[in-house]
């Protein structure tokens, strides 16, 4: 027996009749495998901040992006043959002339279903007639690959006698979703297996 609950940021999974390491392989599969999106590539046009471009460029890889698992694919396993298209990337840019700080929220993107999670993240600071400018690509990865694709926080909870799965999401997916898309991770690993016996 399976019953997922959510407040805000927060879901929580309670399995009965059910041993820790079947709830412990879900939350495996949480850290590691459940996609969602992160700018990847960074193009500086313009930099005047304080912050090296590079600094710059990982502060951006590290803005939640809220994530649309229905119409992506992972670039890798796109028809493009990892060459980049509209079904594996989204482009979006950034700019400010204003002196103050420069937010998660003046990324505008392509696409409304993945921009921002939230647009309060202070990513760098100008002074007056300073300017930045930039054009990136964010792309659908895995949480094995780099934690700026971690969907969320994943623990077990004893409780009684049963187990909770706490999820606390990061803002790109919601935890239910979170939770969906670790079941069709797991299930698709044992039809692998199963067709390799
Ligand atoms: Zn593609």
């Amino acid at each position: 027996m399976v019953s997922i609950k959510t407040e805000g940021n927060k879901s929580i999974v309670e399995f009965k009749d059910t041993h820790n390491t079947i709830v412990n392989a879900f939350r495996r599969v949480i850290l590691d495998e459940v996609p969602t999106f992160a700018i990847e590539d960074v193009e500086i046009v313009k930099n005047d901040s304080a912050l090296y471009d590079e600094t710059l460029a990982h502060r951006l890889g590290l803005v939640p992006l809220t994530t649309d698992l229905s119409a992506y694919n992972l670039k890798s396993e796109c028809k493009c043959g990892s060459v980049g298209c509209a079904l594996c990337e989204v482009k979006m840019s950034m700019a400010q002339s204003e002196a103050g700080y420069v937010y998660s929220g003046s990324i505008k993107s392509e696409d409304p279903a993945v921009k921002p999670a939230f647009d309060t993240i202070p990513v760098t600071k100008l002074l007056d007639g300073q300017e930045v400018e930039a054009n990136v690509v964010a792309v659908l990865g895995v949480g094995r690959t780099h934690a700026k694709w971690a969907p969320g926080h994943a623990f077990l909870k004893e409780n009684g006698n049963a187990v909770d799965l706490v999820i606390e999401s990061f803002g790109q997916l919601s935890g239910k979703d979170i939770f969906n898309k670790s079941v069709d991770v797991l299930i698709g690993k044992i039809e692998e297996l199963e067709s390799k016996l």
